[in-house]
């Protein structure tokens, strides 16, 4: 997708503070951390919302956790815990259309989320 920011990360076209990669998903730091870590895993494939998952990309999606798990522990915040947590559309908060996985720590968050 040439109009989609989160893309044009993962091409390089736009720089990012990288914090993972793997063959299917990269991870980076948030523009506008929420917390003391706030990270965004993403797949390198172009999948706007949740509502677009399908059976096809169940690995891509399993992925995302398996590398939220890896960052946690590489990062020192698995035991304490941290939140790993994807918006769709309006009312759940998307802003950017490539599914992204926030994974959040560093703090004790609070729920239910505003
Ligand atoms: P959403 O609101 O869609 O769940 O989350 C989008 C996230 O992407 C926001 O937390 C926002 O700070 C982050 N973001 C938006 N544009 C950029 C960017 O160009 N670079 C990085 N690193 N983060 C971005
Ligand atoms: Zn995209």
């Amino acid at each position: 997708m040439s109009d989609c920011i989160f893309c044009k990360i993962v091409s390089g076209d736009i720089p990012s503070d990288k914090v993972y990669e793997d063959d299917l998903v990269i991870g980076f730091r948030d523009l506008n951390p929420q917390a003391p870590h706030h990270y965004l895993l993403i797949p390198k494939q172009h999948i706007a919302t949740i509502n677009d998952v399908d059976q096809g990309n169940e690995a891509i999606m399993g992925r995302l956790y398996t590398a939220a798990a890896t960052l946690a522990k590489e990062l020192g915040f698995d035991e304490a815990g941290y939140r790993a947590v994807m918006n769709c559309n309006g009312d759940g908060g998307q802003t950017v259309y490539h599914v992204h996985l926030h994974v959040l720590a560093g703090r004790q968050l609070t729920w239910p989320p505003g």
